[in-house]
């Protein structure tokens, strides 16, 4: 059994404001960072303990170097940095074959009210719709793992990402660590997130044959550009279309050709 983990940052416990995710801050990056890293170990030491021979870890925040490649378990291999492929935050995914994501340090979408950070990959946006739903970095990459046939078995971060996880994939595993209000958060104490995250991925190995991700037949995206010259720019992305200004559509059946799109469109500069 092999698990694929995609590791962000902006829903580590206690994360509050955007320096704490930043390298260039290291008085306020630090201790998150250390976070993070005891946050994926957790779910990676879960995850072997419950009966997976391998997991792969891809650093999906930022510059993509964020955890302590040390501080893992020697059964864990870990993807840094960005090769530059549509997959993004999974890249590698569709290398080998997987029995389940695992999803941690992951965040609220574009516009929500749920934590100070939400955004959806970059603050070029201010909301990402897809298919009539407010879009996640979380549905993006779940509906990845769907189109190639992965379960989505644990996702951890903040309240509202976990709420929203559990009504697309009802037997997914969640750890809450934030609830986020307003430009706050109130986290559970950091000892605690890593314990109830160690145990939650034991669950989530168990119950991965129940999380199917269920793949809707088409998608339509709409993208609401913070300023109107970048949405003109982006709408000439082959098959996208401008809408008031400031939104670009694209529709397609196939989920590759939508990320495709994510990776010029979205989240590129
Ligand atoms: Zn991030």
């Amino acid at each position: 059994m092999k698990i694929f983990l995609s590791a962000d940052m902006e829903g580590i416990c206690g994360v509050t404001v955007w320096p704490e995710t930043e390298r260039t801050a290291p008085m306020d990056y630090t201790p998150i960072q250390k976070q993070m890293t005891l946050e994926v170990s957790a779910a990676c030491r879960g995850a072997l303990a419950a009966g997976a021979e391998e997991v792969v870890v891809k650093d999906a925040h930022d510059s993509g170097r964020n955890i302590d490649p040390a501080q893992l378990p020697r059964k864990v291999k870990l993807h840094r940095a960005w090769s530059g492929d549509p997959l993004s935050m999974m890249t590698g995914l569709n290398d080998d074959h997987y029995d389940g994501v695992f999803f941690t340090g992951y965040h609220a979408w574009a516009g929500c009210p749920g934590n100070p950070l939400s955004h959806t990959m970059n603050g070029r946006n201010n909301r990402v719709r897809l298919n009539g739903m407010d879009c996640s970095e979380f549905l993006i990459n779940a509906y990845t793992a769907g189109y190639y046939g992965v379960p989505v078995a644990l996702v951890t971060g903040d309240k509202a990402l976990c709420d929203f996880a559990k009504q697309l994939i009802p037997a997914v595993t969640t750890v809450a660590v934030n609830e986020g209000r307003g430009g706050g958060v109130t986290a559970i104490h950091p000892e605690e997130a890593v314990e109830r995250i160690e145990e939650a991925a034991k669950e989530a190995i168990k119950n991965a044959p129940l999380c199917a991700v269920p793949m809707p037949d088409s998608f339509h995206m709409e993208i609401e550009f913070v300023k109107h010259p970048v949405a003109y720019s982006k709408s000439f992305y082959p098959g996208a279309c401008l809408k008031e200004d400031k939104t670009v559509c694209f529709s397609s059946k196939d989920w590759y050709e939508v990320l495709r799109f994510c990776h010029f469109v979205l989240s590129d500069g």
